[in-house]
């Protein structure tokens, strides 16, 4: 089974894992959903599609609160 869930109509993407409430995934209509099997995939929405994680369960792929100083930054890796 997927682990996230993209919304491509806010290019959202949650972690089904963490989700909490506030994620309101069962606002987002079945045309807007897309199912991401894993971080590679998830890498790739942010990268090459506009894609940012949701800033309550995936924040770590949060482009807006990534500080590019931090250490363990995801995007060090990428
Ligand atoms: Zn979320």
């Amino acid at each position: 089974m997927a682990r996230y869930l993209a919304n491509k109509q806010t290019r959202e993407i949650h972690d089904l894992i963490n989700a909490t409430d506030a994620c309101q995934i069962n606002e987002i209509k079945g045309e807007h959903r897309l199912m991401v099997d894993d971080e590679d995939e998830v890498f790739h929405l942010i990268m090459e599609e506009g894609f940012n994680g949701c800033s309550y369960c995936l924040s770590e792929y949060n482009t807006d609160t990534i500080d590019p100083d931090w250490d363990d930054s995801p995007w060090l890796h990428l």
